[in-house]
């Protein structure tokens, strides 16, 4: 589906949008269910790796009704390009105590894996009753490391993608689609 130029400016930096605002409505509302089945009436803690889980934790949780504390941790992955750097590293961690509850991890994206088996185990180390992990969109074909999520919004192809949180070099994430970068707006020059 071509990008629709006159939403907004940034439509306009997308090639192709491959999830629309009214899918991602939609599966968040299949996606609260499947939780809700899974945990019964079970309080749940939510764990959002930000930034980039912002929207998608935001709209999920009003989809959940059990009850719910929530709860952020901070991740770098990616600098102003669309590639990986290496090891994800930990720039802020967990306010709340998670020792004996049920911990439910979101991330906007699994790809490589790295990210979310490394704050698996950091989480791991603090003793919860449970940790399952829910992200947005999963990038089967791209694994490093072994790593499946519990809950998945969609499959996508090895794309860069960008909107609902995702960013590049902190733009985008307002788009209220998913969709791919334009090639020749990947890695420009002035923002490296
Ligand atoms: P992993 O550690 O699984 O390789 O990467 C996870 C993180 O990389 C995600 O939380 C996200 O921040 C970033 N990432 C991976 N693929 C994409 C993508 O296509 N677009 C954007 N904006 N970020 C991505
Ligand atoms: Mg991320």
């Amino acid at each position: 589906m071509p990008a629709n130029a006159s939403k907004s400016p940034a439509h306009a930096d997308l090639e192709s949008i491959l999830v629309s605002e009214q899918a991602i409505k939609r599966r968040l509302k299949k996606l609260g269910a499947e939780i809700k089945a899974v945990y019964g009436d079970e309080e749940i803690t939510v764990v959002s790796i930000i930034n980039g889980a912002i929207l998608f934790t935001a709209d999920l949780l009003r989809e959940i009704p059990n009850p719910v504390r929530l709860d952020c941790i901070r991740i770098s992955s990616y600098r102003n390009s669309t590639k990986s750097h290496g090891k994800p590293q930990l720039l802020h961690s967990l306010s709340l105590d998670i020792a004996n509850r049920h911990v439910l991890l979101i991330d906007d994206i699994l790809d490589t894996g790295k990210t979310l088996s490394m704050v698996v185990g950091l989480i791991a180390k603090q003793s919860p009753a449970s940790v399952k992990v829910c992200v947005l969109l999963d990038k089967k074909g791209r694994r490093e490391v072994p790593f499946e999520a519990d809950f998945v919004g969609f499959g996508i192809p090895d794309k860069f993608v960008v909107g609902y949180g995702l960013d590049f070099a902190e733009r985008y994430r307002n788009l209220p689609c998913i969709g791919v970068l334009k090639p020749q707006l990947q890695n420009p020059p002035e923002w490296a």
